[in-house]
């Protein structure tokens, strides 16, 4: 039979990682499912991601078109290539990415039916690429990811491209949205997702995946697949892994599934039939300790608390195989169907077995949930079955024999589910059951009947006899689901098959019987019956007959009868399946294969020959696997952690999430030449390439300075400048100094830097300096280290929190950096550039602008947020949504309506659910009638001013923008300084406490007032900010112990968020309490009275708030009642370390204690300490939270100034983006839009009249912005001129402008004047052309006023100024200007009226008054052709002969100065160096750079950092908008007393690479030299030891920053003079 459409013979996904000798790598994916390959490009500094998903940029037809480009045409030669098969992640981590492939696939299950492959990986690589960053990297910090990169993964991981197999077969959900529990790279795959190309890397699953073919009795065969999945949620090895973890996940959990199906006949549908059960560890608190590598028993030990968590174990499970096929939602509808979950424990349960104490717990667990009666519609049952002693007792058969008996009910009960696969969707209409169909299906699933509930197994580590328990349930299951799909396994069946067949032609009589049976006749009744001989027995049924039509028949078989009825090849492929996934599952959990699997071979013939071997192998395998988890567990964990991107801020501690980009490549510019001693035809833009990464630019001979305009790709917040060192045998001639400009514009530069230093050291040195915005002088004059120059001040260390925080400007528009490099005083050569790079933050503006998808989705959340951020109010006291004043709202709310009248004393006490942090309802004396919701005002009201955070409650919904009535009358500088005096009276903050300076900071935050306007504030009243910060308020020792309790609060608050997240996995939300992980206010909160014990706050309030308006917990150390003012944050127990299973909760490997994290702990059981690290704690996380709201304004408001756009119009954005686009191709007709924002923007700014539209909007992509509406100049400007910079070199063809819906009138049709040029100097620039546009007009008359119909199918009314060649040009300049009134002949207007428009409105509409004429206009397009990138002259033999300039200087050399003696002081930031007499006049000192990482996690985290994950405009993290800068302060103390003070503002480099500071005079008669170390040295921290030490840092303040054995003075000689000598003292 011939098929009429031919399929395309697909192809397979290919990833082709080429290595440029540039260093530079792309990764070309070719996709199964796409035609199109795709082009990622790792940008070599920063390690992010690059995709603009541009034809013929970045998407090609074919690979091979793909490769050619990047090597042009092979003339770029590649170092290296790797041709894999798929991309299974990818991470930047810090000076490394790593890029994860699977280079050998095999397609372990070739077709699930209704397609779709699954495939195992056979071997994989991680390809390390080496970035050019030198962002400090610790030891410990590469020694973590050299480990992460021997992760086994060959074997054990699993994936399909086209469908989701993370739920069982078949799945009703998109490849898209995987069951997050078993996905593996979840982390790993998001710098895909981030770049917008999901599907180029895999979704990858951990476990086992293989399928056999067998045959059944007849022609019918079948295929069985055993999937088995890897739960995540507790990943990790067996001695760290057991039991449950803080994330009610158990270890070595597995979802297995077997999936049995017929091969498709005739193309009509497949049958298939699946089968889940579950195997993991027992669900309670428990480990096993090893003591050492030999001992023969692990010591079993259960928690305290075992049984927290529990209840959401089985809730998952009970949502995951709950049957849906109802349509019901089983978690809320108690009166529905039950779940069962049957738990088959095959643990010894003998006397004196130290099992036993599990199987204990186990069975009080169950009796413990029943108890609180949370289980819902979840039934569970536990099946004890001492697997062991069955064995040794009765022997294997027998064993098998009783697991039967037990299985039997609840196997039948559960079931499994059945169904059929439908090529064509016209079928599925027939279909009877429940229909599975999705996007990633080309037909459907029609459900018969779907599995409802689950069985689980365990073991104590749930390997070896679980997997064998768990294959003798399976295989009944098998041969049921073969009977049902008609292939029968029935030996005997062969003789019913054949003649059945048979017996359709040939009548009953034919039917031959099994050997031993006789048909006799019965003349009485008239019918057959049936005389077994074997056994003596008679029957009326035909015994061929009975036996398919009995279902699960065999569980009631012995052993015996089962071998001796079924065929066993099918069986023994299906047992084969069960050892190689207990190899894997056993390996992935021990490092070592499963033992005591000889069992499953218990239906081979040959099997008794191999016990004896199989018990010597028993008993290495255990040996192998004591040693393999004595030694490589903990490693093994932690190689997990980072794959999965857990606890990376306990690994990788300084690894950013988001990676800069870096903006001034590929499409960067240079706007003016730069200078150079030989002429240089690309002006100076190869500065900017990374392809000529050894480029020495040596600048004009004598130049003051040399200046460089750099025009950035996209317009970004700058974070850093990124320069390399260049410069010839000399390195004198590399500039000293360079001052930093940013702008959004040419004419908007503004100073951000001045004299920032750059030392001198080897050629190729990476020199990062940190930049922020610019920060208002007035705010230096106030606050910081310019506001007290006072030199005593330098031994302060803001060690809690940077007090004094300078804001620099936040700005995603800036576009333009200029760069002033200074020579040094001394060279008298010209200076040298190397590479430049220019480093910073862009918004998604091709989400934004482009996406039809994306966009309106983003437009929504900005929506939400403008209306709760104001930003354009700049009312500082609208209500905003990020500081947590108003999370407290609705988590108040939200608990509230739960909240007691009081407690019940006694008894069990807790009245607060401690595994659902819900408050048990049932057990309070609330009535049914009290209405919870008229409740909810009282208190929120009451409860206004408590500024709770709560860290863990869910993502709010709109939150209601409360603004303070009281706020807005007085300002907030009032509201401070009237909170200020209520709390000092009249002492000007003198005697203020710590804990009084802290709640005045938390109300300066919650006010959002900067540190300069506090400062400001308060020496307007007389009080000198100083005396009231906190920093400065407690002694030297506290404050160290203080914010080493605080830092340590901050990475246990991050492992309490990062397991709440893992734990909601597959559960409901649920809501927290009110009590948050502080609960700090900056009121003086009182004592509740009522039924607090406690009452560790005075209690005047009481009688004016009533009882039941307060929470009321339960204390874990005192056990008293507390109610909320009494009781400390959450964190409190977290830091008050006094579990006592510290062992089990995780210890120094931090798993568990999050567990614990929903303890309360009255005021009265904790220190003071601990309540000033929550204090310390909750003001750093608003000053992030400030940090972050700063920067989402800024995103905002840069938005705002390309598009405006309406909350009325996000549902229209999608339609209006699409067309936009096609009225775009319209109107190009064929070339290509070159000057289209983001890529091009405006070189100086544009005026633009306050109803307008903003200027950028002339740019922005067609189908943004309102469509009526358009940009205009103020109505005096009769000339504007708007230089485009295009996005990339191009031959511009013309200019289009697209007509405003007003239309033109006889007054504002304006003269348009063309110019085209490649750098700013107007000299420069070509004249294209002169239009009038009247003229355009008179013959166009559509043009005439206002638009009349807006359809947005046709083209946009436009004109267009075609240029009579194409020009090669970087900037298009476009001169309007209105003609001079009665310049123009009034003809016009009659020509006009003789067209006879008829629509009369027109003159009406548009007043013809030149004086109210305005230049407008809509878009500005320009068309053309861009070219490549690499189109710049070839500069490489000027760039030869400016190398060869240098190598003529003769080199000095820097020798050292001796030491007489140096003395360390302020923790080593002060290093005083003694000088001899006599010494020679120093030269300069020589720095070596410090051992130091900047942690990202510096305080909890906040609950926007949940709202962070999902959505921001800006992904900026807090260390970029507040860099932390280090300063070297120097003071030269001379012989006559005289003292020289200079100051270097430091870059950041390696650690150790040496830089050579040059003074700007030599320094004569020196007695000592004093080096001061200023700045932020409190940003930075050690990095993380290589033993994995209990504490993550040992001191608050960095070691590695000590001066000791860091600098050397020098002086400078004549090298060869020197000798001998010299190469000893040479620096
Ligand atoms: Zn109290
Ligand atoms: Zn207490």
């Amino acid at each position: 039979m011939f098929h009429t459409k031919s399929l395309p013979r697909s192809k397979d996904t290919s990833v082709v990682v080429v290595v440029l000798e540039t260093t530079e790598v792309y990764i070309v994916i070719g996709l199964s499912t796409r035609r199109d390959t795709q082009v990622i490009y790792v940008d070599p500094t920063t390690g992010s991601l690059r995709y603009v998903g541009k034809h013929g940029e970045d998407v090609f037809d074919s690979e091979a078109a793909a490769l050619n480009y990047i090597t042009d045409g092979s003339r770029i030669l590649s170092k290296s290539t790797t041709y894999a098969k798929a991309a299974l992640g990818y991470a930047v981590l810090g000076s490394y990415t790593m890029l994860l492939v699977a280079t050998q696939l095999s397609a372990t299950v070739p077709n699930l039916p209704g397609g779709g492959c699954i495939y195992t990986v056979a071997e994989s690589q991680w390809i390390k690429i080496p970035l050019q960053n030198p962002q400090a990297r610790g030891n410990g910090e590469l020694k973590n990811i050299r480990e992460l990169a021997d992760l086994d993964i060959d074997g054990k991981y699993y994936f399909c491209e086209t469908r989701d197999v993370t739920r069982p077969f078949p799945s009703r959900m998109t490849l898209r949205e995987p069951d997050e529990e078993f996905v593996w790279n979840g982390w790993l795959s998001k710098p895909f997702k981030d770049i917008g190309l999901p599907g180029h890397c895999v979704i990858l699953l951990q476990g086992f995946a293989e399928c056999r073919n067998f045959g059944g009795t007849g022609q019918q065969g079948g295929s069985v697949a055993l999937i088995a999945r890897r739960s995540r949620l507790h990943p990790g090895t067996r001695y760290l892994a057991r039991g449950l973890n803080a994330c009610s996940g158990t270890g070595n959990e597995v979802e297995c599934e077997q999936l049995v199906w017929a091969p498709l006949k005739g193309g009509q549908h497949i049958p298939f039939s699946s089968y889940i059960w579950r195997r993991g560890t027992i669900p309670i608190w428990w480990g096993a300790d090893l003591k050492n590598a030999v001992s023969v028993e692990a010591e079993i030990y259960v928690a305290d608390d075992p049984y927290n968590g529990s209840l959401q174990y089985y809730q998952r499970l009970s949502r995951r195989y709950g049957n849906k096929s109802s349509g019901v939602n089983a978690a809320r509808q108690k009166k529905s169907g039950m779940v069962p979950i049957v738990c088959v424990n095959l643990l010894r349960y003998g006397e004196g077995k130290t099992e036993t104490v599990l199987v204990d717990h186990f069975k009080e667990s169950l009796q413990y949930m029943k108890s609180t009666g949370k289980l819902g519609n979840t039934w569970i049952q536990l099946i004890n079955y001492d697997w062991h002693a069955t064995v040794k007792l009765k022997g294997q058969q027998q064993t098998v024999e009783g697991l039967w008996r037990h299985l039997k009910a609840p196997t039948m009960a559960i079931g499994f589910s059945e169904g059929n696969y439908y090529d064509a969707k016209q079928q599925l209409k027939e279909c009877k059951g429940s229909i599975i169909c999705n996007d990633d299906i080309n037909g459907g699933f029609c459900m018969e009947s779907i599995q409802n509930g689950v069985i689980r197994f365990n073991c104590a580590d749930s390997l070896d006899r679980t997997n064998a328990a768990s294959y003798f349930g399976a295989l009944q299951v098998f041969v049921e689901q073969c009977s049902r799909l008609s292939i029968s396994l029935d030996i005997d069946a062969m003789f019913g098959l054949s003649t059945s067949r048979y017996s359709e032609y040939n009548g009953q009589s034919a039917r031959s019987l099994p050997p031993g049976w006789e048909e006799r006749f019965d003349s009485v009744t008239g019918k057959s019956f049936y005389i077994d001989h074997n056994t003596r027995t008679t029957t009326w049924e035909h015994p061929c007959q009975e036996a398919p039509q009995k279902p699960w028949k065999r569980f009631d078989m012995t052993f015996d009868q089962f071998k001796g009825s079924t065929m066993l090849a099918p069986v023994n492929h299906l047992a084969e399946l069960f050892l190689l996934a207990g190899d894997i599952h056993a390996t992935l959990y021990t490092g070592s294969k499963a033992m005591h699997s000889e069992i499953l071979n218990i239906f081979k013939e040959e099997t008794g020959k191999f016990s004896k071997f199989s018990a010597v192998q028993n008993v290495r395998i255990t040996v192998q696997r004591r040693y393999h988890n004595f030694l490589n567990d903990s490693s093994r964990q932690k190689q997990l952690e980072m794959f999965l991107g857990l606890r990376l801020y306990k690994h990788l501690p300084s690894i950013p999430m988001f990676p800069l980009k870096v903006l001034s490549r590929p499409s960067g510019c240079m706007l003016k030449p730069v200078p150079s001693i030989i002429p240089m035809a690309d002006g100076g833009s190869s500065l900017l390439s990374f392809k000529k990464k050894d480029i020495i630019w040596v600048c004009q001979q004598g130049a003051d300075y040399v200046e460089l305009f750099i025009y950035l790709g996209e317009p970004c917040q700058v974070c850093q400048l990124l320069l390399t060192v260049s410069h010839g045998a000399e390195d004198s001639s590399f500039p000293e100094t360079v001052d930093v400009r940013l702008g959004s514009s040419i004419d908007a530069l503004k100073l951000v830097v001045e004299g920032a230093c750059i030392p001198q050291c080897l050629n190729g040195t990476n020199l990062l300096i940190p930049l922020t915005g610019r920060i208002d002088p007035e705010d230096l004059a106030v606050t910081g280290k310019s506001a007290r120059p006072d030199v005593q001040e330098s031994t302060y260390l803001p060690l809690l929190y940077d007090f004094e925080e300078l804001e620099g400007e936040l700005n995603f528009l800036n576009r333009v950096v200029a760069l002033s490099f200074h020579p040094s005083a001394t060279s008298r050569k010209p200076i040298t550039l190397g590479e430049i790079e220019v480093l910073g933050v862009s918004l998604p503006w091709s989400d934004i602008l482009t996406n039809s998808r994306r966009s309106p989705e983003l437009m929504e959340l900005l929506h939400k947020k403008l209306s709760s951020v104001h930003c354009d109010l700049g009312s500082k006291s609208s209500a905003n949504s990020f500081l947590p004043g108003n999370d407290a709202h609705s988590s108040v709310r939200s608990s509230c309506t739960k909240s007691l009248p009081s407690v019940q004393s006694g008894g069990s006490g807790n009245f607060v659910d401690f595994l659902t942090g819900d408050f048990d309802i049932s057990k309070s004396n609330i009535t049914d009638n009290m209405s919870f919701g008229n409740e909810e005002e009282e208190q929120t009201t009451f409860l206004d001013d408590g500024f709770d955070v709560n860290p863990f409650a869910p993502a709010l919904e709109v939150p209601v923008a409360k603004v303070n009535n009281q706020v807005e009358e007085s300002g907030c500088t009032h509201l401070y300084l009237k909170f200020f005096e209520s709390l000092s009276g009249n002492n000007k903050g003198k005697g203020l406490n710590f804990e009084q300076m802290m709640k005045l900071e938390i109300k300066r935050l919650h006010l959002d007032l900067s540190a300069a306007e506090r400062d400001r504030a308060l020496l307007s009243i007389g009080v000198i900010p100083a005396t009231v910060d906190p920093n400065r308020s407690i002694d030297y020792s506290y404050l160290l112990k203080l914010s080493s309790f605080a830092d340590n609060l901050a990475l246990l608050g991050h492992a309490v968020l990062e397991d709440r997240l893992n734990a909601s996995i597959g559960l409901e939300k649920v809501n927290d309490q009110t009590i948050d992980f502080w609960n700090v206010s900056e009121n003086d909160e009182s004592c509740y009275g009522g039924a607090c014990e406690v009452r560790a706050l005075s209690s005047l309030q009481a009688s004016a708030t009533s009882e039941n308006q307060s929470v009321f917990v339960e204390c874990s150390q005192c056990e008293r009642a507390v109610c909320k003012a009494c009781c400390a944050g959450k964190g409190a127990f977290l830091l008050l370390n006094t579990y006592r299973d510290l062992k089990l909760y995780g210890g120094s490997q931090g798993g568990g204690y999050s567990a614990l994290a929903d303890c309360f702990v009255c005021k009265s059981c904790c220190s003071e300490m601990i309540k000033h690290a929550l204090y310390v704690d909750y003001v750093r996380v608003l000053h992030s939270l400030r940090r972050k709201d700063r920067t989402e304004k800024a995103a905002l408001n840069a938005v705002n100034q390309v598009c405006r756009f309406e909350s009325s119009r996000i549902s229209d954005l999608s339609q209006s983006i699409q067309s936009g686009q096609r009225q775009l191709k319209h109107i190009l007709d064929g070339e290509e839009s070159l000057a289209e924002f983001p890529y091009a923007s405006f070189l100086h700014t544009v005026q633009t009249d306050d109803d307008s539209e903003p200027p950028l909007s002339l740019l922005a992509p067609l189908g943004n912005g309102d469509n009526k509406s358009y940009w205009k100049a103020p109505q005096d400007n009769t000339s504007m001129e708007f230089s485009i910079v295009l996005g990339g070199l191009s031959d511009v063809a013309g200019v289009a402008v697209i007509v405003s819906s007003c239309g033109y009138s006889t007054s504002d049709c304006p003269i348009v004047e063309i110019w085209a040029s490649n750098k700013i100097q107007r000299e420069d620039r070509t004249f294209i052309g002169k239009w009038d546009v009247q003229d355009i007009i008179s013959s166009s008359p559509q043009l005439f006023g206002p638009e009349k119909s807006s359809s947005l199918s046709e083209a946009p009314r436009h004109i267009k100024f075609q240029f009579s060649n194409p020009i090669r040009c970087r900037i298009i300049s476009i001169k309007m200007t209105l003609p001079l009134i009665g310049s123009r002949s009034t003809k016009f207007t009659e020509e006009f009226d003789l067209l006879s428009l008829d629509d009369s409105s027109f003159y009406e509409s548009k007043p013809t008054n030149p004086q109210n004429s305005f230049i407008h206009a809509k878009r500005i397009v320009v068309f053309g052709n861009s070219l490549r990138k690499d189109m710049s002259p070839d500069t490489s033999m000027g760039i030869m002969r400016m190398k060869s300039y240098l190598d003529r200087s003769p080199p000095l050399g820097r020798f050292r100065i001796p030491v007489e003696a140096e003395r360390l002081t302020d923790n080593d930031l002060v290093l005083e160096q003694y000088l001899l007499p006599n010494t020679p006049a120093i030269a300069g000192f020589r720095l070596d750079f410090f051992s130091v990482i900047r942690p990202c996690v510096t305080h909890s985290p906040s609950s926007s950092e949940l709202d962070m994950r999902e959505f921001s405009l800006a992904h900026m993290e807090d260390r970029f908008v507040n860099p932390a800068i280090l300063y070297m302060q120097v003071t030269v103390v001379k012989e006559s007393g005289k003292l020289v003070v200079e100051e270097y503002r430091l870059p950041e480099v390696k650690a150790n690479t040496p830089l050579y500071f040059d003074f700007p005079d030599l320094q004569q008669d020196a007695r000592c030299v004093i080096f001061r170390l200023l700045g932020d040295v409190t940003a930075f921290v050690d990095d993380i030891s290589e033993l994995d030490g209990l504490n993550l840092r040992n001191l608050p303040l960095a070691s590695g920053l000590s001066l000791s054995n860091k600098i050397k003075l020098y002086y400078y000689a004549d090298t060869y003079e020197m000798g001998k000598i010299g190469s000893l003292s040479a620096v």
